[in-house]
């Protein structure tokens, strides 16, 4: 068995509900064959986070250490371990296990998301049952299967801007890749936030022509220059209106009312998917009639497999695209969940290890 470097490692654990951190240190799995061991530098915050910490989804198992965004280098490998080696810049995104096996209905379709064996990265149980720790910390160790190489071009120009693309940039491409948005099509974002914000770069780089849509008028300036072409005030019903019937695609990624989800399907063109990306609290309300008369899909999509996490780092790379965030050393991570939890955050947060170390 190799040994790794971290002994212990030490994190920032949710130790009971509500909206702090504090130091907290555990004894990391053993590294197995197909292991790797990762000093982490950036960890991005994701919305789930906050969740999970508040124990908002059903059951967090507490002390938890939360983070998916994460990126940093290797510093051990398993035996087994060939296309990493020591030194290798790497991200971890919200997954860490799947089975992978060809007779798996859901790995063997590139649906590992929806692995029955899936092991997210924190707040989750290993087979042997031991919990998963995510990247609010110094280290971690994963399967091999989930690591991914950093593009050269990103590592040498900010490498902190890699790592919301682990779950935020990952979590809007896949659906994009998955249902073929293409040049030409017209595609709406609903939401202009973490996820919104990364979804007109995505559309925009596969040719779509882009309609955004929020209540906060001050933000059209950002969303024509992260490539939208027309920007839509939710509060003025006539600019909603002049949208009707238009749009291809329509990726909702702010949670909204329960109860506007049917307006949505007005924005259609006949047989068009709308793809929801957040949570709404209770149902959401769709009429079978407007489904129906308009052949609207609605769909879902949750994170990204592994060949889509891989592509979307590439075509993130070759396009230049990456997420407006706020950087904090990870010892002011407090004021970070803070600053995340008054909406406050522009657009995404990265949490910095090495300036916390320097
Ligand atoms: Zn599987
Ligand atoms: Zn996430």
């Amino acid at each position: 068995m190799v040994q790794g470097k971290f002994d212990v490692i030490h994190g920032w654990a949710a130790m009971n509900p509500g909206t702090k951190v504090e130091p907290w240190t555990y004894k990391p799995r053993p590294i197995g064959p197909n292991d790797i061991e990762i000093e982490i530098q950036y960890s991005g915050i994701c919305g789930s986070d906050l969740h999970i910490i508040k124990g908002e989804w059903h059951g967090t198992s507490y002390p938890a250490i939360v983070g998916h965004e994460i990126v940093g280098r290797v510093v051990t490998k398993g035996e087994k371990v060939s296309e990493f080696s020591e030194g290798d810049v790497v991200g971890v995104g919200a997954q860490v296990y799947a089975c992978l096996q060809d007779d798996c209905g859901q790995c063997n379709r590139g649906l590992d998301p929806h692995c029955p064996s899936t092991v997210y990265t924190y707040n989750s149980k290993y087979a042997d049952g031991e919990q998963s720790q995510g990247g609010y910390a110094s280290a971690i160790r994963v399967d091999a299967n989930y690591v991914f190489k950093i593009p050269d071009a990103m590592v040498k120009d900010h490498l902190e801007y890699a790592a919301p693309l682990m779950c935020a940039g990952v979590t809007t491409f896949a659906p994009m890749i998955r249902k073929g948005v293409k040049k030409g099509d017209k595609v709406g974002i609903v939401g202009i936030g973490g996820l919104g914000h990364l979804a007109i770069q995505y559309a925009s780089a596969l040719g779509a022509e882009v309609y955004t849509f929020s209540h906060s008028p001050y933000k059209k300036q950002e969303c024509l220059e992260l490539g939208a072409s027309h920007f839509i005030n939710t509060s003025n019903a006539e600019e909603v209106e002049s949208a009707h019937h238009k749009l291809d695609y329509l990726f909702v990624t702010s949670k909204g009312k329960a109860d506007e989800y049917n307006d949505f399907i007005s924005l259609m063109n006949i047989g068009g998917t709308i793809v929801l990306l957040a949570l709404p609290e209770g149902k959401i309300g769709i009429g079978a009639g407007e489904v129906i008369f308009t052949g609207v899909s609605i769909t879902g999509s949750l994170i990204g497999g592994i060949d889509i996490l891989k592509q979307t780092l590439e075509f993130s790379a070759k396009h230049n695209i990456r997420p407006i965030i706020e950087r904090y050393p990870m010892e002011k991570i407090n004021d970070a969940l803070e600053h995340m939890n008054n909406g406050k955050a522009r657009y995404r947060i990265v949490l910095d290890n090495l300036a916390s170390r320097n």
